[in-house]
């Protein structure tokens, strides 16, 4: 018996194993990653060291302790304090090199990712210390590992929309270095439509658009920011279920949402991963993709998100491969990048089929 319980507990682990090598092989893109929330509480000591900044935290493990949230607003707490400890342009290309190492590790291909300019400018920083720290980094990435990356310039939502058309007119000589724009931080009681001015702005410099909506907020901010905004994507998106209509919307309309699990559980949109809706969503034709949203604060990067997901919600590898292909479909790479990338996953994935076949009821025991 004992032994029998040792041999499953081998082939859980070895299965485990597998998938987390299966889904590491396929291309993929991330599409909903904000570059501060990729802040490791080791960096951020260093950081803070290094630029004679104090921090409420004595150790790593405090801090690690303190990235225990209640909600969205207890997060945003902390994690506008940490990104107090980006300064320079050396720390900017720091930050911005270690998550894309780290995306590389994980089978990233392409990552489009967040940056809260208003998070740096209202703390004196200068535009062109943080976009040069970000550029160089990127441009760094491709050249050692291949990576392709872009960035989308997020607003703050807790901050006015006039606060928004103001970081636009600072943004105006780094225009060219972004491939859009973006809506992020306390969603409930701040509607999208405060921002028609500067999305109009954005859309018409050739910007494409995302927001955020759903996460916290009802269902009718997606709807705002697909009417509203003009958005191409919608970050989160997970109470578009509470509205039938507006989820046949976004599958005849092929509307993305770039979904962030392990997010969700940690901020309580879910107690629990088994509760989440993207299996559901996925099943009901929805373009929905996997995300690490801030990975240092939510315990986990993409591959870390598609592993317990895949365990969570017993996820077989046709979905795998589903949400591998959406995440490339939905980038804002231009067509022959995107078909070339597509074309590899078919291959790796037909490649990678099932070779040894699925445990039974009884085997898992
Ligand atoms: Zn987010």
């Amino acid at each position: 018996m004992a032994l029998r319980r040792i041999a499953v507990h081998f082939y859980e682990l070895n299965r485990a194993m597998e998938i987390a090598s299966f889904i590491r092989s396929l291309p993929k893109a991330e599409l909903h990653v904000h570059i501060e929330g990729t802040l490791e509480p080791e960096m951020m000591f260093d950081l803070a060291a290094r630029n004679g900044i104090d921090l409420p935290f004595a150790t790593v493990e405090e801090v690690r302790e303190a990235y225990e949230f209640s909600d969205l607003q207890a997060f945003l707490d902390i994690y506008y304090r940490g990104a107090a400890v980006l300064v320079t342009e050396q720390d900017f290309f720091e930050l911005m090199l270690a998550y894309l190492e780290r995306a590389v590790a994980d089978g990233i291909r392409r990552a489009e990712i967040f940056f809260d300019p208003q998070a740096h400018t209202e703390r004196g920083i200068d535009f062109s210390v943080f976009m040069g720290g970000f550029a160089d980094a990127i441009d760094a990435a491709r050249e050692r590992w291949g990576i392709s990356a872009g960035m989308i310039m997020c607003f703050l939502r807790h901050l006015p929309g006039d606060a928004a058309v103001d970081t636009w007119n600072l943004a105006a000589p780094f225009v060219h270095r972004m491939i859009g724009v973006g809506l992020d931080s306390s969603e409930v009681g701040n509607p999208p439509e405060w921002f028609a001015e500067v999305y109009a702005r954005a859309r018409s410099a050739g910007l494409h658009a995302v927001a955020h909506a759903g996460e916290e907020g009802p269902p009718a901010y997606i709807t705002g920011a697909l009417d509203t905004l003009r958005v191409e994507r919608i970050d989160h998106g997970v109470r578009c279920e509470e509205d039938r209509a507006l989820v046949e919307r976004l599958v005849r309309e092929r509307i993305p949402l770039t979904m962030c699990p392990l997010s969700n559980v940690e901020l309580r949109v879910f107690d629990r991963l088994e509760d989440h809706n993207i299996k559901r969503l996925l099943d009901r034709g929805v373009r929905v993709t996997i995300n690490s949203d801030d990975p240092a604060y939510f315990g986990g990067y993409v591959l870390d998100n598609f592993v317990a997901t895949v365990e969570a919600l017993d996820l077989d590898r046709n979905d795998i491969v589903a949400l591998a292909r959406n995440s490339i479909g939905a980038t804002f790479l231009p067509d022959d990048e995107k078909a070339a990338l597509l074309e590899e996953l078919a291959e790796t994935g037909a490649a990678l089929e099932p070779g040894a076949p699925e445990p039974t009821q009884n085997e898992k025991g």
